[in-house]
């Protein structure tokens, strides 16, 4: 299956220059969606994985059902401020200013293995600074999984995410 032929590439959203990939016309697809998730829980299950940590809120719609059909727990992901308890927080920078992510102090325990998804790899910052909660909690960040990744930003060698396990459903380039 192509899972290209699903996803909508939208010209100058949300501003110009960015070529938009949206996902949710490949979610309207019940077993093309269902096939996307059992990718990627195939991965998964090559790396041993004891959570699914993903993103706000497209890092859910990927994490969501692999931790579901894996019986694993789900650790969200949350922009600065949304998580009701104690939590610990990463900065990092945007294409245009910078942005913070949180994670509940008691989500993952010292020697958890760790699979993080999201829908898209781009730069790479958002996954980066989410790979800096997980290991700060004493995760073992044990793959990162996305439907899609942009391959001319080369995000995989980048020097902080190329010792990890990455796996794509798409490339676009
Ligand atoms: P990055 O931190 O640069 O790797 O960007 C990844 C995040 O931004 C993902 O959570 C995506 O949802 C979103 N994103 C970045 N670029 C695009 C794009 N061209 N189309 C859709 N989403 C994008």
């Amino acid at each position: 299956m192509d899972f290209k032929d699903y996803i909508t590439v939208i010209e100058d959203y949300p501003e110009k220059g960015i070529r938009f990939k949206d996902i949710t016309t490949l979610m309207q697809n019940g077993p093309v969606y269902r096939q996307a998730i059992d990718n990627m829980i195939e991965f998964a299950d090559k790396h041993d994985v004891d959570v699914i940590v993903g993103p706000e809120a497209r890092g859910f719609v990927v994490g969501c059902p692999v931790a579901y059909a894996m019986e694993k727990a789900f650790v969200p992901i949350r922009k600065e401020g949304k998580l009701p308890r104690e939590t610990i927080t990463e900065d990092y920078g945007l294409e245009y200013g910078e942005a913070s992510l949180s994670i509940h102090t008691d989500a993952i325990k010292p020697g958890q293995r760790v699979l993080i998804t999201d829908d898209l790899l781009a730069t790479g910052g958002t996954v980066k600074a989410t790979v800096q909660l997980v290991e700060k909690l004493g995760g073992v960040v044990a793959g990162l999984a996305f439907f899609i990744e942009l391959s001319y930003l080369d995000a995989r060698n980048n020097k902080e995410l190329n010792d990890y396990n990455v796996y794509s459903l798409v490339t676009f380039d």
